[in-house]
């Protein structure tokens, strides 16, 4: 459910024509609806209210400020993988003690920043890092809260760019040697262990695998309860899959149906960390046709998007459906959306059953809120697009587009030239 919807074959993100912004703030934009984000938060948030639980949202999927501050406003804890992204979150107003921090290659500085800020959890991904981590601690004359990612051997069913819990991943403690490492853990001085997590992968939409990663760490808390080592939380990562073509996403009831199942009768708290299934389907990315050009064996709408704006096409394949911002009679075709970029993988789509849009029409690529805008990049020395939120009928620049002087900030020409 999103509010992406034609009004008199107009495209409006809610009470606001998408041809408005783009005539104000120009082309390319993303551009992410309010009233989305907020609604999949609370209907998310709703399946878990007769537990007890956290929802953190994942800040790498979309960490604008704006986004983040109105899941901070809905009482969300926070993801977060770096420094950068708990700089971001204290920014937009999350609590630290509502931060969870994961990710196998923790630096020492952004260790003690988290550290100082007090957050809820490292969720540390090797046994080198829980030595710096404890070393740290002492350092800062702090205590540090830890929970073990475990890696639980489970096949996601997703792109393997996007499989995190497979033996052959780098993330996450080797579920067999889980038991093990959390005896040692137990043990280290500066170190309070207080959960253990996974997070196995992302746009999944099977919930076998989810089914599979609960058990597995419920019975490997329930294994260290008997021994002494009692942890109060159990973070079962993100991961959701939503709907970019014809997929098949999880039912949120039923997923929430096999967690709470899961954990009932104990006294874990439950933390939850989604980001795509909150963002994904509330931010679209707006483009204008540039050119038409027929190959000889395709159809080209060259657009003003390329893949430094939005690389899941290039990376993963991945597709987003594409639709005109103003609907036409125009016959339908089949062609390839291409960016600027000089690199063939610079597509938005190909082979595509589309309109025949002609030049200076706008097309606006759905399911952009999630991993799209924070992939992005100045490849090309192109300046990073402007994004923007609509709340009902009114819109804010909530980034705005780069100058070809933020281009040129920060670098510098040495004497010797
Ligand atoms: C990326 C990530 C998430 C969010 O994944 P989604 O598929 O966007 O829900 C959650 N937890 C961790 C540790 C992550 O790295």
């Amino acid at each position: 459910m999103h509010h992406f919807n034609y009004q008199n074959r107009e495209l409006f993100c809610e009470d606001v024509p998408v041809k408005v912004i783009a005539k104000e703030v120009g082309t390319p934009f993303y551009l992410y609806s309010y009233a989305t984000l907020k609604r999949h938060f609370l209907v998310f948030s709703k399946e878990f209210e007769n537990i007890e639980h956290l929802v953190c949202y994942s800040a790498k999927a979309n960490s604008n400020l704006a986004v983040l501050k109105t899941f901070a406003n809905l009482g969300s804890g926070l993801d977060i993988v770096s420094g950068g992204e708990l700089r971001k979150g204290l920014e937009s107003g999350f609590s630290p003690e509502k931060m969870v921090y994961s990710g196998v290659g923790k630096r020492i500085d952004e260790i003690d920043f988290a550290l100082n800020k007090g957050i809820l959890m490292f969720n540390i991904e090797s046994m080198e890092e829980l030595v710096i981590i404890n070393q740290r601690a002492e350092l800062c004359g702090k205590r540090a809260p830890v929970g073990i990612r475990v890696n639980p051997n489970i096949d996601p069913k997703t792109h393997p760019y996007i499989s995190t819990g497979l033996q052959k991943n780098k993330f996450g403690i080797d579920v067999d040697e889980a038991l093990e490492a959390y005896r040692a853990a137990n043990s280290i001085e500066h170190i309070d262990l207080v959960g253990i997590g996974c997070h196995i992968g992302s746009q999944i939409t099977e919930i076998n695998p989810f089914r599979e990663a609960i058990n597995s760490l419920k019975n490997i808390a329930q294994q260290l309860e008997k021994e002494g080592i009692s942890l109060q939380y159990i973070d079962i990562g993100g991961g959701l899959g939503i709907l970019y073509d014809d997929e098949t996403p999880i039912d949120l009831s039923e997923y929430a149906k096999s967690i709470i199942e899961t954990v009932k009768g104990t006294d874990y708290t439950i933390i939850l960390e989604p980001g795509r299934v909150f963002v994904g389907n509330a931010g679209i990315l707006v483009t204008k046709t540039l050119y038409r050009k027929s190959g000889k064996v395709k159809e080209f709408i060259v657009v003003d998007a390329g893949m430094n704006d939005l690389l899941r096409p290039a990376l993963y394949d991945a597709f987003h459906v594409i639709q005109p911002v103003d609907q036409t009679d125009d016959p339908m075709i089949v062609a390839d959306v291409v960016g600027p970029i000089c690199e063939s993988s610079d597509f938005l789509a190909q082979d595509r059953y589309m309109p025949n849009v002609k030049q200076g029409q706008l097309l606006a690529v759905m399911s952009a809120g999630a991993y799209s805008f924070v992939m992005s990049s100045n490849y090309c020395s192109r300046p990073k697009v402007a994004e923007v939120m609509v709340k009902e009928d009114s819109f804010n620049v909530v980034r705005t587009r780069e100058s070809y002087e933020d281009l040129i900030s920060g670098e510098s020409i040495p004497l010797f030239l």
